[in-house]
């Protein structure tokens, strides 16, 4: 039978594997022993016991088969007898998407009880990755991914928005402590702790932010919020991106070190919390130069060292504590917020199975934002909801804001009669107020610092809009660059043969040879094929027509208008330059 031709998504996933295959991945691919032992332990399985296409060592085999057949030489000389196979069609990868988004909230309940240490959230995060990659993916993973690369947060939040939020709490903790000291400090320089946040709480959540600032102000803390990079989420951890984690990483500790921060307090979210303090470093390459704590280690030593006080009775409705994964299972936060919650709680009941056995939220790993997914994601919270009604509680508590939204679905999809909060909030109604605190003098934010970053570069900026070109050429010229102009097509290709720049920033709407013509042309050419692209355009309508080519895609993709901060952003990437 005459095989398939491979289809080029599929062919570069398999090339772009083999950039993955460190140790620590290698022996989850190949450790395996079909032994069965790890089957039980996934929410997908209990909720779906007919269907073996949900147990984890048949997803893990689906990926299995790809490097057995490239990289394994099994796999290469006899791959009949090992199962060996690789994806051909994008229908391949359509299924393979469906495994590795939609039927694995990466939980790593199953690594811990994999006797041979198979991580397969591993190997599955490394699925996903290479599928975004080639741009398959769920439409919610494109979309978030986009705005954290773009606007910089998960949920799009604007700068004004969130610093207007910021402003409106500050009121509101100065009115409830009766005290014009009472403040959230934005760019204090020289803080003990700055205080980063997940965007959730901006936007669906802000009490959160004025019961951690009012901790901090009864703390004596000196403390202070970012006014930019503040969001310690991190989509790279769920997409499998590892450039964006690295970007998202660096945003955060590059705001830090300009602020000669002392300390990075992660407020309660779990995978913000292994994204910022457990994988970032990795991804961003770095140092980091501060030390990093969740604030619920933070609530924890104020408590100890007698810098608040809490009154317990004041939270006596039964409470029950649901572990997240991220900060449990892989950050092994497991004491600590018991502890706590019993400083502030009179009523603690434990639910089962708990610490590192327990059960995912069922909405982890990115799960809320894959809409297509979410009858499979409710049917699994079957097993969430036994454990919770279960605990005969009102109230579950969870240090992750990805929790608090997965659990409340769960609560609400199963008529539960409970409700979900976290720690900070539970500590903020206990905390004693004292007559009035001591707030540490503001010193002036430094000037920023010079970074030229793009020194060396030679980038070609093609745009038929004279101001437009202006402005791209100042701020990649003020970043080091050496920047070329073209105002039409035709220019624009004679300069590439001419000069080979490093990178072409692409209009695609332009009078003459347009920006589209302009990409194939490049592509097609030999001399000019490697010159990487990014296409920034006003008519989004078009992406389609450019990644439908049959060319390799452009190595960016931005829409109109675009800021100082996404355009130096995306070319750093896109250039590798850090
Ligand atoms: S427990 Fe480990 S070795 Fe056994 S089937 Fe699962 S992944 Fe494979
Ligand atoms: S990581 Fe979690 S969701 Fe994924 S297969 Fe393992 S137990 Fe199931």
């Amino acid at each position: 039978m005459k095989q398939q031709p491979r289809s080029q998504k599929a062919q570069k996933l398999i090339e772009r594997m083999a950039k993955k295959l460190n140790r620590q991945m290698v022996g989850s691919l190949t450790a395996c022993v079909h032994c069965g032992l790890c089957t039980d332990s996934c929410h997908y399985v209990l909720t779906n016991p007919d269907d073996p296409t949900y147990a984890p060592a048949y997803k893990a085999d689906r990926v299995r088969k790809i490097f057995k057949r490239h990289f394994d030489w099994t796999g290469r000389v006899i791959p009949w007898w090992v199962g060996a196979e690789s994806p051909t069609t994008d229908e391949d990868l359509a299924e393979l998407k469906d495994i590795a988004f939609g039927k694995c909230t990466n939980c790593r309940r199953c690594t811990i009880n994999c006797p041979m240490g198979v991580d397969f959230a591993v190997v599955n995060r490394m699925m996903r990755g290479l599928l975004v990659s080639v741009g398959v993916m769920p439409e919610g993973v494109a979309v978030v991914s986009k705005d954290q690369w773009e606007i910089g947060n998960q949920m799009g939040v604007l700068k004004e928005e969130y610093l207007e939020t910021l402003e409106w709490m500050s009121e509101e903790l100065s009115g409830e402590l009766d005290d014009p000291g009472a403040v959230i400090p934005v760019d204090l320089m020289d803080a003990d702790v700055v205080y980063s946040i997940n965007p959730r709480e901006v936007k669906y959540d802000p009490r959160s932010i004025a019961d951690a600032a009012k901790i901090f102000h009864i703390a004596g803390e000196k403390w202070t919020m970012p006014s930019e990079g503040w969001d310690m989420t991190n989509f790279g951890l769920f997409s499998g991106d590892d450039d964006l984690g690295g970007a998202v990483a660096r945003r955060l500790y590059d705001k830090v070190t300009e602020l000669r921060g002392r300390k990075l307090v992660i407020s309660e979210c779990g995978h913000g919390y292994r994204s910022t303090r457990c994988e970032g470093p990795n991804w961003a390459g770095m140092d980091v130069p501060f030390v990093m704590e969740s604030s619920v280690n933070t609530m924890l030593r104020y408590i100890r060292e007698g810098r608040i006080t809490v009154d317990k009775t004041r939270n006596t409705t039964p409470v029950t504590f649901h572990d997240s994964c991220n900060n449990a299972r892989s950050c092994g936060l497991y004491e600590e917020p018991r502890e706590l919650l019993n400083l502030v709680v009179t009523d603690f009941r434990e639910m089962y199975p708990n610490r590192s056995e327990n059960y995912c939220c069922t909405g982890g790993g990115g799960a809320m934002s894959m809409s297509e997914y979410t009858p499979r994601r409710l049917k699994s919270a079957k097993v969430k909801a036994d454990q919770l009604a279960a605990t005969g509680a009102s109230v579950v508590v969870t240090s992750c804001h990805n929790c608090v939204d997965g659990l409340s679905d769960c609560i609400r999809h199963y008529k539960l009669n409970m409700q979900v909060t976290q720690l900070v909030n539970l500590v903020a109604n206990a905390i004693v107020v004292p007559a009035r605190v001591a707030v540490p003098a503001a010193v002036e934010p430094a000037a920023a610092p010079v970074h030229l970053s793009l020194a060396g570069r030679r980038i070609l900026v093609v745009d038929d809009e004279p101001d437009v070109l202006v402005y791209y050429t100042a701020v990649l010229e003020d970043n080091g660059a050496t920047v070329l102009e073209a105002a039409d097509g035709d220019t624009a290709l004679a300069i590439a043969r001419r000069e080979k720049p490093d990178l072409i920033t692409l209009d695609l709407s332009m009078p003459g040879t347009d920006g589209g013509k302009v990409f194939e042309a490049l592509r097609h050419d030999p001399d000019l094929a490697s010159i990487r692209v990014c296409i920034i355009t006003g008519r989004p309508e078009l992406r389609r027509l450019i990644y439908d080519r049959p060319v390799p895609p452009p190595e960016g993709y931005l829409d109109k208008p675009v800021d100082e901060e996404t355009l130096l952003l995306n070319v750093k990437k896109i250039l590798e330059v850090h």
